[in-house]
């Protein structure tokens, strides 16, 4: 009888450390996900001031000078940048440039992530990059630096398209007068009395040209 009194106790006791042993733990839980919360919250201003801060001023300063970007509505506009370039004849090809903020799962670190991404691909080009820091310690300064050196190399990139032969092919043509395969964007154009386009060399050709053929 007393042993089966001691071994009822044994189980009670048992039973009650197990349970202050799941208080205590969902307690930290509550604590870690509080703590997450917290840190969620942190990263959501800290990545809204670096888009509006940091990040659009830049893109802009690039954007505006082409009428073919354009931003597509997003989501998560304080997280996400994205400008898509159609195709116009100088750059055929369909890009999209894009820097994107985003944390770990602990919520400790903030990145942000520049991608570009060009269809068709007949070149090399730095195609994604991260820059990463702790999150309390994310450094403004450093971040505009690292935004205008990718956007450099995203412009270099872009603006090469003109001049890469892959790209170019459907672009070229040949001058009626003097014969040279041109590149229609970059050539001198004539409307002709049919109503046509001609594209020349140089200005010598066209007047040449106008001369023989009338307007
Ligand atoms: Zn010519």
């Amino acid at each position: 009888m007393d042993s089966l009194n001691e071994f009822s106790k044994t189980i009670e006791r048992l039973l009650v450390s197990e349970e202050q042993g799941n208080q205590i733990q969902q307690h930290n839980f509550d604590q870690q996900h509080d703590k997450r919360r917290e840190r969620r919250d942190f990263f959501q201003s800290r990545s809204e001031q670096l888009m509006s801060a940091v990040i659009h001023p830049r893109v802009e300063q690039v954007v505006k000078h082409f009428e073919n970007a354009i931003m597509p509505s997003s989501e998560s506009p304080h997280t996400h940048c994205i400008y898509q370039f159609d195709c116009r004849p100088r750059s055929p090809a369909s890009t999209t440039l894009s820097f994107i903020i985003s944390h770990d799962i602990k919520v400790e670190r903030l990145s942000i992530t520049y991608a570009l991404r060009i269809v068709p691909i007949f070149m090399k080009f730095e195609r994604e990059d991260t820059i990463s820091f702790l999150l309390e310690s994310v450094n403004d300064a450093q971040c505009k630096a690292w935004v205008e050196t990718k956007l450099l190399s995203f412009l270099g990139t872009y603006l090469q398209l003109g001049h890469i032969e892959q790209y170019q092919r459907s672009n070229m043509i040949t001058d009626p007068v003097c014969g040279a395969q041109i590149n229609k964007t970059f050539a001198i154009a004539q409307e002709t009395t049919t109503g046509k386009k001609q594209y020349f060399c140089s200005q010598a050709c066209r007047d040449d040209f106008i001369r023989n053929n009338g307007k």
